[in-house]
């Protein structure tokens, strides 16, 4: 038995001194010590012709050395020269400080030198080389990991530890996928999978280490998430809403035709409404989409077959906006409208929770104090949940046990592409808004650098003395990091006394009081405020319709999806609008960036990019979204293995609903562990 919870300072070489360093890796155990892959690999198996070599590429060569070492001394350093020739020409190796690599070399002999080249004018150098005598393999003819390093541990120091781990546990390891499916999908085993990893003889291997240790993760997520839908699915008979309830009554109340992607949707929710099964849907569509009206509708027919329905928002600002959208449509029709947010006065809540329960409130909006278990419902039997990223799974849950299995509707701004979607919500069917109202005005956005300051705080000051107003919004990733919070108290000042003086500005960040930051937003929104600055993300979904105008400082640093979220907060109104941003820096990946924003302004377009150009740790970076990081697995490249596992999820529930055959017990062990605290709500 191979004990990986070893500590890593036991393993043969590393010792105390070294152990901090690796801790410092996020490596503890022999265990994670065998799973900190390769960042990337160096290929020392393919031998150059020294003519072929170009200027600044990393090369092997095979070269018989033609001179003893050559050493010259000066006050700081020895540099060691050796002249090398094979076939197709001459080339200098040049060490700096190595002097006991002096009586190494035997003139006349082959050997293998790896380094990177200079070709100046024809004279081509290798600098300190890494090198193997004919026939050996030590440092070159193979593949090479290059790992994610630490200061003051080395390439070479890592991969020999690494090495020595994986000899320590290789063959031991026990495998963690049934050999049915190693078999039926041709993946190598756990324990070739992480040696080749490592040390791949040839990139195809490593490829097949990769595709299976992708194809573990992704399978483990979803066979996790499609275990949590099946508990919805099948161990519940929910609300079965009346036909009778028509949403065309409701429908044609509206001051606005639906679109035709709304009608769409509307008809799947519809379907699930009336049939027996509980309704777990998620309803995307990019901001302004017109997902609210969606859910007006949804709620019209919950409360027309009788029942009552929570409509949980993530802020109070959001929930009170709600009410009043809701309240102007459904008060006509003699269906009332609550709100339930923790501001209200004791006094007031009680009535509220009282009239609840009464089943005199047909439509309960609010926040998490929705969640507590003082509020009752009559009769729940539809849960809207808005912006579900905000909200965990937990929660969720928690509203959906005040009733008798209601529906549940979740719906969300975050544009994820189509395909990932499907995936990644796979416990829940998913809905999407993929049109925007029709007469909706282009936001034109513009990117820019740091000289054009003068004019875009003009551009600003134009826009208010028209009765406009702005958003400014800085990022402020970490506001633990002390540098970021002191950039951005600066700026706040300087706009607050100096630039924008004569207006009235103020700021709202992530730590403030609730209250206070709602407070502030409601000013804004009441339009006491011209210039709401924000170090944080604007409440995703409110609504100042005069906004007409954001800039985003440091544009760069946000990811697109989420700079398109903060430009849905303008052109909500009937005024032409704008998105600014401010820019630094000359990367091709940020100006590309950049140009995206400026060309679209399509959200699903938008994602898909964001997730080619940053990958998918950054794209679902945070816990903003409650899905799994991955080791290895990459959303965006690895696609059609998920896919396969998909199928494969799929099947293997049909035929083992809770995963307790024999047959399955190692997946459910692997499910468990990772996602035991999901799983179990
Ligand atoms: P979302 O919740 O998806 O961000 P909303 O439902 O708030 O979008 O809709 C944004 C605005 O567009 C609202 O003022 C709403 O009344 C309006 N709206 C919704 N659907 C339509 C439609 N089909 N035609 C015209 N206006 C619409
Ligand atoms: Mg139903």
């Amino acid at each position: 038995m191979i004990n990986l919870e070893k500590e890593v300072q036991y393993i043969k070489t590393v010792g105390p001194n070294r152990a901090k360093l690796l801790n410092k890796l996020n490596i503890y155990t022999l265990g994670d010590l065998i799973t900190y892959f390769p960042r990337e690999y160096e290929d020392r198996s393919k031998t150059k012709k020294i003519c072929e070599c170009s200027d600044g590429e990393e090369a092997l060569i095979e070269a018989i050395v033609v001179s003893r070492m050559t050493e010259i001394r000066t006050r700081r350093m020895t540099i060691s020269r050796l002249m090398l020739r094979d076939e197709t020409g001459t080339c200098t190796a040049t060490w700096y400080n190595q002097t006991y690599l002096k009586n190494i070399f035997t003139p006349g002999k082959k050997y293998k030198f790896y380094g990177k080249i200079a070709n100046k004018n024809g004279r081509i150098e290798i600098a300190s080389p890494t090198y193997d005598i004919e026939g050996e393999t030590k440092n070159t003819g193979k593949i090479i990991p290059i790992y994610p390093l630490t200061k003051n541990l080395s390439q070479n120091t890592l991969r020999k530890i690494i090495e020595i781990g994986m000899n320590e546990v290789y063959g031991k390891l026990d495998e963690t996928l049934p050999n049915r499916i190693l078999e039926e999908y041709k993946l190598f085993k756990y324990n070739e999978s992480i040696k080749k990893i490592h040390f791949p003889n040839e990139l195809s291997e490593f490829e097949q280490a990769r595709r299976r240790l992708a194809f573990e993760e992704l399978l483990i997520m979803q066979l996790a998430l499609l275990y949590l839908k099946n508990q919805y699915k099948n161990d519940r008979n929910g609300v079965q809403f009346k036909e009778e309830a028509k949403m065309s009554e409701m429908i044609n109340l509206l001051p606005f035709k639906l679109t035709k992607a709304q009608l769409r949707v509307l008809e799947e929710i519809d379907k699930d409404m009336e049939s027996k099964k509980n309704m777990n849907r998620l309803l995307q569509g990019d901001v302004g989409s017109g997902k609210t009206a969606v859910s007006m509708i949804s709620a019209y027919k919950a409360v027309k077959s009788g029942y009552q329905v929570a409509l949980l928002a993530p802020t109070a600002i959001l929930a009170t906006q709600h009410l009043e959208s809701f309240t102007e449509m459904f008060e006509q029709e003699g269906i009332k409208c609550g709100l339930l947010i923790s501001s209200l006065t004791a006094k007031r809540k009680r009535e509220v929770l009282e009239e609840l329960e009464a089943g005199k409130i047909d439509i309960l909006i609010g926040t998490h104090a929705m969640i507590e278990d003082n509020v009752v419902f009559k009769n729940l039997g539809l849960v809207i949940t808005d912006e579900q990223h905000r909200f965990g799974v937990k929660q969720r849950t928690k509203i959906v046990e005040k009733g008798q299995n209601p529906d549940v509707l979740v719906m969300s701004a975050t544009p994820i592409p189509r395909t990932l979607g499907l995936i990644l919500y796979g416990d829940l069917d998913i809905s999407i808004i993929d049109e925007l109202p029709p007469n909706r005005k282009k936001i034109d956005t513009f990117a820019v650098r740091k000289n054009m300051e003068e004019r875009v705080n003009g551009f600003i000051k134009k826009q208010i003395e028209e009765g406009r107003q702005a958003y400014i919004v800085c990022p402020l990733v970490e506001e633990s990091e002390e540098s970021d919070l002191k950039a951005v108290t600066t700026l706040v000042e300087k706009y607050k006394n100096e630039v924008f003086s004569e207006y009235r500005v103020e700021c709202v960040y992530g730590k403030m009081k609730t209250k206070q930051k709602d407070a502030i937003m409601q000013e804004f929104k009441e339009g006491n405020i011209d210039i709401l600055i924000s170090t944080t993300v604007i409440e995703v979904g409110v609504n100042v319709p005069n906004a007409s105008i954001m800039v985003v400082e440091n544009a760069e640093r946000f990811g697109l999806a989420q700079l398109h979220q903060l430009r849905g907060r303008v052109g909500r109104g009937e005024y032409k609008s704008y998105c600014i941003l401010k820019y630094e820096g000359k990367g091709q990946n940020t100006i590309e960036r950049m140009k995206i924003m400026t060309q679209t302004n399509d959200g699903f377009l938008i994602a898909e990019k964001d997730l080619q150009l940053r990958g998918t740790g950054d794209f679902f970076g945070t816990e903003q979204h409650g899905i799994p990081e991955f080791k290895v697995a990459n959303l965006f490249e690895d696609l059609p293995i998920l896919k396969q596992v998909q199928d494969l999820s799929i099947s293997i529930l049909e035929k083992d609903p809770k995963l307790e055959l024999e047959e399955n017990s190692i997946l459910n062990n692997k499910v468990k562990n990772k996602f035991g605290n999901r799983i179990e709500i």
